[in-house]
């Protein structure tokens, strides 16, 4: 901790300690590590901003006849009635506010202050660059990647977003190194924003060998290493939300992921993340309505890629009905399609993902596999401490087959694996979610191809959805 108090801590201006802590980030005022007095004569001087926590706000003309105020967290952007409480509070001594929605990152109080950095940037970190590239990555691009990644450059560089539409294992991020590498040598801080733990701590170890001579940070619920300078920023979107008009550019991975459909939030960390007019490059393989129309109507600058990087055509979902499902893990029984299709799958030695819709089938699942003597079985689920143990043991091969919820329906790639959903027809089982699962299959180019089965107990328009959609990217693809 650094307690400045002394007035020749004070460099003529401004402290430069204040300038690294705070540059780009806003915090609570209790959790900065300097005295009141430094914060108060930077505030006097103009460097750095404070505002409430939490305000009021008329949500609707309507409002204005209720006596109830609307509350709205600046930190998170949650505006939810029923995400508020509040206590008796000791340092207001009133009655006082607070949002439960980021109450995980410490609490945020009607008294709170937020303090954020509005003085000049930090002399640039960038890493010395005689011009030439940063990125050692010496793989080749297919042409219809080569061409999406100069697009996606050139539309980033210019200020204007872009949409990066492209089919499963179309390699996505190799797309976006051309583009990171001319933004960090203009000296631009670069943000990639996914929204799961798993994205993260498989991107980082790419990045950095891709980038060696750039400071790239990781930051997920639990992650250690974090450096606040890194010019290069990957993290989980919950994350994003300590930064704030810091990123030059920001790439938001799988951006119809799951926290990002259902939590207005991560769309508000994003957008205070970046700097005024920052663009946004968006990659997705099923994108979300909003930015699908966009695109479509020419409001949104994109491209669509309907081919893997491999040339083959995305492995097809195929149906089987299995009667009732959920029965038969109940009872400890595996359908007869299944079974069959397990014992075919040993002897030709291959890995298996099997997806079901919940962590007690997971469990329940797991065990009955093991008991029918596939012993090399493991069930994975997003509280299970063991995850990313179990995860590894599967991309060792140790694990043959994995049992799992919906969150490994992306991100990560094991080559030759094929892939079974055990109750497809379950809610959970969204289009996107069933397009995404397909997608595990077939992405390396020494095994392109391999199962899908979506073992149902009768056919939704999720699962038709998803199996159309995927033959209309092979159409477009030429297949
Ligand atoms: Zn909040
Ligand atoms: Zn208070």
């Amino acid at each position: 901790m650094m307690l400045l108090t002394r007035k020749s801590d004070l460099s003529p201006n401004f402290s430069s300690d204040v300038q690294r802590f705070l540059y780009g980030k806003e915090y609570r005022a209790e959790e900065l590590p300097f005295s009141d007095q430094v914060i108060k004569e930077h505030l006097n001087k103009g460097y750095v901003t404070m505002r409430p926590a939490i305000t009021a706000y008329n949500a609707h003309f309507l409002d204005l006849f209720s006596y109830r105020k609307k509350w709205q967290c600046n930190r998170c952007g949650n505006r939810d009635q029923e995400s508020f409480a509040s206590c008796s509070c000791a340092r207001c001594r009133k009655e006082c506010v607070y949002c439960r929605h980021c109450l995980t990152m410490g609490i945020v109080r009607a008294c709170s202050r937020l303090v954020r950095w509005v003085g000049p940037a930090p002399a640039a970190s960038a890493p010395k660059s005689d011009g030439s590239e940063l990125c050692t990555w010496t793989g080749t691009l297919s042409e219809e990647q080569n061409a999406a990644a100069f697009a996606l450059d050139h539309a980033l560089a210019h200020g204007d977003s872009f949409l990066v539409w492209a089919v499963t294992g179309s390699g996505k991020t190799e797309i976006i190194y051309k583009a990171i590498d001319r933004a960090l040598r203009e000296g631009h801080h670069v943000a990639l924003a996914t929204p799961r733990t798993d994205v993260v701590r498989e991107l980082l170890p790419r990045l950095r060998s891709v980038f060696p001579t750039v400071s790239i940070s990781g930051l997920y619920a639990g992650s250690e290493e974090a450096y606040p300078e890194a010019q290069l920023v990957i993290s989980t979107a919950h994350q994003l939300i300590h930064y704030a008009n810091c990123f030059d550019c920001i790439f938001i991975d799988e951006v119809d992921a799951f926290p990002f459909h259902y939590d207005p939030m991560l769309a508000f960390a994003v957008q205070k993340a970046a700097k005024p007019g920052a663009p946004i490059g968006y990659l997705t393989a099923t994108p979300p309505e909003a930015l699908k129309s966009a695109y479509l109507k020419g409001k949104l600058k994109g491209v669509k890629i309907t081919r893997r990087y491999h040339g083959h055509p995305l492995p097809v979902p195929r149906f089987h009905w299995v009667g009732n499902w959920t029965r038969s893990i109940q009872k400890g029984q595996l359908p007869k399609p299944l079974l069959d299709w397990l014992l075919t799958k040993k002897q030709q030695a291959r890995q298996l993902f099997l997806f079901v819709p919940t962590v007690t089938m997971v469990r329940e699942l797991t065990e009955t596999i093991q008991k029918e003597g596939f012993v090399r079985t493991a069930g994975v689920h997003a509280e299970d401490p063991d995850r990313h143990t179990k995860v590894n043991d599967f991309r060792n091969g140790k694990i043959r087959i994995l049992v799992t919820t919906t969150i490994l329906e992306r991100g990560v790639t094991v080559p030759g694996v094929e892939v079974a959903v055990l109750g497809a027809d379950d809610r959970v089982f969204d289009t996107c979610a069933l397009v995404q699962i397909s997608g595990r299959v077939g992405r390396s180019s020494a095994s392109p191809s391999g199962d899908i089965l979506f073992f149902h107990n009768g056919k939704t328009l999720a699962m038709v959805r998803a199996r159309r959609q995927i033959e209309q990217m092979n159409k477009e693809g030429g297949f």
